[in-house]
């Protein structure tokens, strides 16, 4: 069966692909969201949102996406769940296969976002899901009044201590260096929190179990000495990797592997535009990537009027 291409396919419904939908919609332009393995994206893992605009009390990451799904919605943009397995931009019009299953597009928004790095351990594989999380807004829960460990020294893992702390019996921040990255409010908060404990110049080496993490392996990176420490659960939280596998070879990644923009939110492809985390690693705010999906939707909506001239 033939169908018609959208005039915009937006890979992704974190801020980013939602915010470009609800622009491209008003627009008049017929709009589709491949809503992506993680519908929301990663505010859905996130606890609450203190710094989006408009919402003078924090509000809860999923909430925050709900609404602005629902916002989507209401305008008549499309939702198709699944995600982009594979995409064709050398042709037009460009197609986008869901699952296996092709859909066409004038235009294509990529907003697939970024996941959360791992420490590359093979032992970690292991312990994913029994002890080792990615995420402490999904899994804090499991490690009640336990001792916990969280691994970085970003924005993240003050977030993910924090977190932690109001669950688990103690929360210990290992770092591999002896000064935090984070912003200073978290810092702050964190410092001030009495069961957030602190290891420096310190490195996970190993995680040790049998059916479920026991114990992880230290090495101080200053002294070399290294250390066994009893643990029941470590949430890695040190930064993330752009989810672009499916873009190589079709369009151009900068040498971190995000989507090399040029001219505002253009990709190398004439007509496929990227925006939010999969091509920004310096702001990585929910804020940001609404901006820039919106940005996205304008400049497809202006490709598209002078394709159709
Ligand atoms: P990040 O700022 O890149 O911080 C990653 C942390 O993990 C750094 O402290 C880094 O160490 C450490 N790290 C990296 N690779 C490591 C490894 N292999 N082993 C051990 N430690 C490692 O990442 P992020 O915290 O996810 O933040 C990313 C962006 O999102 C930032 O722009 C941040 O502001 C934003 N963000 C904001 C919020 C918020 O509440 N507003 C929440 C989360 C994220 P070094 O310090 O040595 O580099």
């Amino acid at each position: 069966m033939v169908t018609k291409p959208y005039d915009c396919i937006i890979i992704g419904s974190g801020p980013a692909g939602l915010t470009a939908a609800i622009y491209s919609v008003r627009a008049g332009r017929s709009t589709l969201v491949v809503s992506g393995p993680l519908p929301g994206g990663q505010l859905m893992l996130t606890d609450l949102v203190e710094d989006y605009p408009g919402f003078p009390e924090p509000v809860k990451g999923s909430e925050l996406m709900d609404r602005m799904r629902k916002q989507a919605e209401n305008l008549g943009v499309k939702f198709i769940s699944g995600s982009a397995t594979e995409v064709e931009f050398k042709e037009k019009p460009f197609v986008v296969f869901v699952d296996g299953n092709p859909v066409k597009g004038k235009t294509v928004i990529i907003a697939s976002g970024a996941s959360a790095k791992t420490l590359g351990i093979p032992s970690e594989w292991k312990f994913m899901g029994k002890g080792v999380s990615t995420c402490a807004v999904c899994d804090a829960f499991f490690y009640k009044g336990k001792d916990i460990v969280v691994v970085g020294g970003g924005d993240s893992a003050m977030r993910e201590a924090l977190f932690c702390s109001k669950i688990c019996k103690t929360v210990t921040v290992i770092h591999r260096r002896d000064k935090l990255k984070a912003q200073k409010v978290l810092q702050d908060r964190a410092f001030a929190t009495k069961n957030i404990k602190w290891v420096w110049n310190t490195e996970v080496k190993d995680f040790i179990g049998k059916d479920k993490l026991d114990a992880i392996k230290l090495l101080n990176n200053k002294t070399k000495k290294e250390t066994t420490m009893k643990i029941d659960g470590v949430f890695i939280a040190i930064g993330h990797r752009p989810n672009t596998d499916i873009y190589k070879g079709q369009l151009e990644l900068d040498e971190k592997g995000y989507i090399a923009v040029k001219d505002r939110t253009k990709t190398s492809v004439h007509g496929v535009f990227a925006s939010g985390d999969v091509h920004d690693y310096m702001y990585m705010q929910a804020v940001t990537a609404a901006g820039a999906g919106c940005m996205a939707a304008l400049d497809a909506n202006e490709f598209l009027q002078g394709d159709e001239k």
